[in-house]
This record gives structure tokens, sequence and C-alpha cells, in this order.
């Protein structure tokens, strides 16, 4: 039996945005504490931790220095290289473990596992040329969408392609790299799981998480929603569990899904860490997905998955900021049940997640509105700085 890592020891983090920023704050709620370590300096989760190492991914002493001083190492980036995790391996626990992370960092990688875990996923080709293109596209009846295998997230090295484009160029984008053609999915709704696993092999799976996307970026995600059956439920949060265990997951994993409308689920991709959809467990669920993060990666109980009260969370993207000002953060907040966290990120650039709201009520369309309501406030009458 792995021996639990109790309050008091130091937790390390890799990665320092907002999702590191989250976990520190429920660990040292827990009474741990934490130490960070990313290229960045300066950081959402630094300005919270109790060290910010800032060093490169293959900078191996730096690293081993910053491994030597934390009983256990987590992630809140899944892009960091395999290599950098193997040699913090040497001194502390990694969770999830590297072998999880090469499988997460690749779509094709990705995609093949979890076929081979007998998970349903969308209809996908490897792509490596024009050719392959071409003839992806054609067995998919035309409609595709094309992906770089490596480094994307929120819609980023991606594609709509159609058999009437003008596939030479779109292939010209991708400048060589390896590529993944996925079956364009017609799907009613998008929703996600998040769930987590201690080293005992316990999980803990948060009823699905309903998630509606703006520009290829998640938008607004709600808790509690009716459109997703109990039937659904418990299919969608058996999906997640098959990953955790098939996949050998150490920490938490939120499996994203997409309802097809002949009523389906198909995974699009696994994320092994805190979720976006999954924030607004800081606020309507019993346990958080930070706080069970820090349980899963310590051999801890994990904690209750129960949701209190519907909700509904909306991403604060930098797109919202006035030119040089603020936001009325005031007419946000005197909306009734509105949670309000900043990440601490000075400069709003378009697409950057800055904060989030998260409403809860009665019901999940009344969060849902409360929240867009909430957000749409801050931008009433903006206060000049
Ligand atoms: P991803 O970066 O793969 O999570 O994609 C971002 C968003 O693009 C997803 O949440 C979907 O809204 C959309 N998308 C990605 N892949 C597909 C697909 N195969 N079919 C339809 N929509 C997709």
């Amino acid at each position: 039996m792995t021996q639990a890592i109790l309050p008091g020891a130091t937790l390390g983090v890799l990665g320092s945005g907002q999702l590191g920023r989250m976990f520190a704050i429920a660990a040292r709620q827990l009474g741990y504490g934490i130490q960070v370590y990313s290229p960045e300096g300066y950081s959402p989760a630094g300005h919270v931790a109790d060290r910010e190492w800032s060093g490169e991914w293959n900078d191996f002493a730096r690293l081993k220095e910053f491994a030597r001083r934390v009983q256990v190492v987590t992630l809140e980036f899944e892009n960091v290289p395999v290599e950098a995790l193997r040699v913090l391996e040497e001194f502390a626990p990694v969770r999830p473990g590297p072998a999880v992370l090469e499988v997460a960092q690749n779509r094709l990688r990705e995609k093949t596992a979890l076929r081979t875990c007998g998970l349903p996923t969308a209809d996908f080709v490897a792509v490596h040329s024009l050719d392959d293109l071409r003839t992806g596209l054609q067995s998919f009846g035309g409609l595709g969408i094309l992906k770089t295998a490596s480094w994307g997230y929120d819609g980023k090295g991606q594609r709509d392609v159609t058999a009437t484009d003008d596939l030479q160029e779109v292939w010209s984008l991708f400048e060589g790299n390896e590529a993944i053609l996925e079956q364009r999915v017609d799907f009613e709704f998008e929703l996600s799981v998040i769930a987590a696993r201690n080293p005992a092999g316990d999980i803990a799976c948060y009823d699905p998480i309903l998630n509606r996307h703006s520009h290829h970026i998640l938008d607004v995600s709600i808790a509690g929603a009716t459109e997703i059956t109990p039937a659904m439920a418990a299919q969608a949060k058996e999906i997640a569990i098959t990953v955790m265990n098939c996949l050998n997951v150490v920490g938490v994993l939120c499996v994203e899904l997409f309802l097809t409308r002949d009523g389906q689920l198909l995974i699009n991709e696994i994320a092994p860490r805190p979720h976006n959809s999954g924030h607004l467990t800081i606020d309507a669920h019993v346990t958080s997905q930070f706080e069970q993060q820090v349980r899963a990666i310590c051999g801890l109980p994990l904690g209750s998955t129960e949701l209190r009260q519907p909700a509904a969370m909306a991403n604060l993207l930098g797109d919202l900021w006035p030119n040089k000002g603020n936001l009325d953060w005031a007419a946000a907040l005197r909306q009734p049940g509105a949670k309000l966290h900043l990440y601490g990120k000075d400069i709003a650039r378009p697409g950057r997640k800055m904060g989030h709201l998260t409403c809860i009520a009665k019901e999940s369309l009344q969060a849902e509105v409360a929240v867009r309501q909430a957000r749409d406030a801050l931008q009433r009458s903006p206060r000049q700085q």
C-alpha cells in the first residue's frame, strides 16, 4: 500500500497558470505547502505559492533541485515534456505519470489508446501528406476537422475542412507537421466528466457538466443541466471510469464528450488535469476538482462529488476588457448567487482566460441566465482607471 502524503507536506506543481493557482489555494486550505515550476515568472499560481521556480523544461539540474523539495509532483499543463517527468520521478512520485502524459500529448496516440480501451471516439485518420488528407476527407463524406497531432488546445492548430476547399493550401498551413483528420461530428451538445483516481485505485466521478463553446473556446458550463438524462450521465461516467482504469491515471482527468444527434456518446479528448468546465465545482459541489486533485495525488480518501445546487460558470476572456480600463465588478457581484474568480493576470489579451464567474440557483436554467447577466453587467458601466 502506498503511504498517504499528509497535510504539512509540500506539493509540487508543473505549470503556473490558473489551474495551478486554484490547486494551490485548495492545497493550502488543506494545510499543504506549495511550490510551482514553469518557464514563466510572476505567474497566477506563483502569486499564491510558497515558492515559484522559473526554469525551462529541459533544465534538468533545476528540475531535480525542485523535485528534492517536494513530496509529490502534479501538473496543471499536459504538455510538459515527458523527459522532464522522468527526471522528476527519480526524486518524487509524479501523478499523473509520464505514460498518461505521453498519450494525452498527441491526439493520434490518444485516440488510438482510447479505441484500444474499447472506448468510442469520432472516426479519425493520421495525416502525413496531402494525399492522406484527400483520401481521409473522402472517407468522411467530405466533412472533417484537421488538427495538429501535438500542442493543440482550445481550438488552436485546427481547421474545419471540406472537400471543396483548396486542400493544398490547407495542408501547407500545417507545415508538414503530423496531423489528425477527424470526422466532423454532428452533435446535440458537448459534455464533460471530471474524475479522480488515487493510488489505491479508488475513483470518484462528478456528474457530467454541459458545455457551450464559442469560437472553439469554452464559454459557459452548466452543472445539473436537465438536458443530461440519468441514463446518459451513467454512461458518460462509465466511460470516464474506463479511461481512469485503462490508462492507470492517478490524479484528476477530464473526459470531453459529444452527444451525437443520434444519441451516442463519443470522446472528443481527455485532459489529465483539472479542467475549465470543472471550475464550478468550487462553488457548487461538496468537493472541488482542485481539492480532489490534492486528495488523489496524496493518496487520501476522495471527497464527495455531490452537487449542492445547480450552477453555471461563464469564462471571462480578455476580449471583455476595455482598452486600458476596468470592468464593473460590483455590478456583476450584485447578481444573487454570483461568485467571482480572477486569476491575477495583468494583461488582458483576446482569448486569454482572465477569470470566471459562477452562479448557483435552484434550477440550472436560472443559473445560466444569472451568470450570463452577471457577465453582461461587467460591461454595463465600465469605470475607467
Ligand atoms: P478540441 O481542441 O479538440 O477540444 O476542440 C475544440 C472544440 O472544437 C470542441 O469543443 C468542439 O466544439 C469542436 N470540435 C473539435 N473536434 C470536433 C469534431 N471532430 N467534430 C465537431 N466539432 C469538433
